[in-house]
């Protein structure tokens, strides 16, 4: 008997050399035995629309989606998850039935390394640093674990004040770095960008004590600036974002074959890897 041909699936960005996702879905399809390709596929940045339609006309199954195009693959989609509305950026689509379904797994893949991580997050105080897409997306999962609060500090206050206007929920409070020196939190997360070029969101250390959690959106090989900070400062627990890379990818795989494959043996290869390199 002729085997099956492989479900067709893409990551589409611009860069897209870094990604990780092709090793993280084969493994994923090797754990589970789903018979899939994964790519990662360049796309021109003018050219996002053609390509997906491209890939629909090839039967592609489905896509992930990455920066910069995250924004246009939610004005893209025919329906969208309430998740990715809100966030207003869609990092997950689905081909089906001459549809296209949007989603956005970020938040989700962080709530569960969160949970695989022990932090309880009902009614806890989070920090959330940043307010870019990154913090817009896990807004939403994170409410549903049901936090006492969660405030919204940004570099630029503003656009931190418009992300709470937007949830409009009593728990989302906006801050600036300034405000939030004087207040206690169970949880800090860094959604900023600030670790990929090695810097610190300029927040006092007094938001850290020994039963704090810090998390860090990005991830790497060493340790991020913001989590070294953290650790020096007496943080009870500090967690990079490896993690969450392999949960929102978890959560988009079991969308696309309704099957939830286990992230820690993928999170430990990666880590793993890594350490490699
Ligand atoms: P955006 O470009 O949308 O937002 C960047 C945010 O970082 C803004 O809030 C910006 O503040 C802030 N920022 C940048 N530099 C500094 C600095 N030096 N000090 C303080 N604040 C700073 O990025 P995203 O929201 O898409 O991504 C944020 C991070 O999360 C990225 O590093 C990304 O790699 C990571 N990420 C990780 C994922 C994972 O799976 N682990 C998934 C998604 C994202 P301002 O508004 O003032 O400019």
């Amino acid at each position: 008997m002729t085997p099956k041909n492989p479900d067709q699936y893409r990551v589409f960005g611009n860069p897209i050399e870094h990604s990780r996702s092709p090793f993280i879905h084969h493994a994923f399809a090797k754990q589970t035995n789903q018979n899939i390709d994964y790519q990662k596929k360049l796309i021109a940045l003018d050219d996002f629309s053609n390509a997906v339609t491209a890939f629909i006309k090839q039967e592609g199954r489905g896509a992930n989606i990455t920066v910069p195009f995250k924004e246009q693959a939610l004005a893209l989609a025919d329906e969208l998850s309430e998740r990715a509305r809100l966030a207003g950026a869609v990092n997950t689509l689905t081909f089906k039935n001459g549809k296209v379904f949007g989603d956005n797994t970020d938040g989700e893949g962080l709530v569960q390394d969160l949970i695989r991580n022990k932090v309880s997050l009902n009614k806890s105080k989070i920090l959330l640093l940043g307010a870019g897409g990154a913090a817009k997306g896990v807004l939403l999962p994170l409410l549903a674990q049901n936090p006492d609060s969660i405030t919204v500090a940004n570099r630029t206050q503003s656009k931190a004040e418009l992300l709470c206007q937007h949830f409009a929920d009593s728990r989302v409070t906006a801050s600036s770095f300034l405000d939030v020196a004087d207040k206690q939190f169970d949880l800090i997360i860094n959604a900023t960008s600030a670790s990929l070029s090695g810097g610190l969101p300029a927040i006092s250390e007094t938001v850290i004590n020994n039963t704090v959690t810090c998390y860090d959106m990005v991830y790497g090989n060493d340790e991020t600036p913001f989590l070294k900070w953290a650790k020096n400062q007496g943080a009870a627990k500090i967690i990079d974002g490896l993690g969450m890379l392999v949960g929102q990818a978890a959560v988009s795989f079991s969308i696309w074959r309704g099957v939830s494959p286990e992230t820690l043996p993928v999170i430990d290869e990666l880590r793993a890897s890594f350490e490699n390199e």
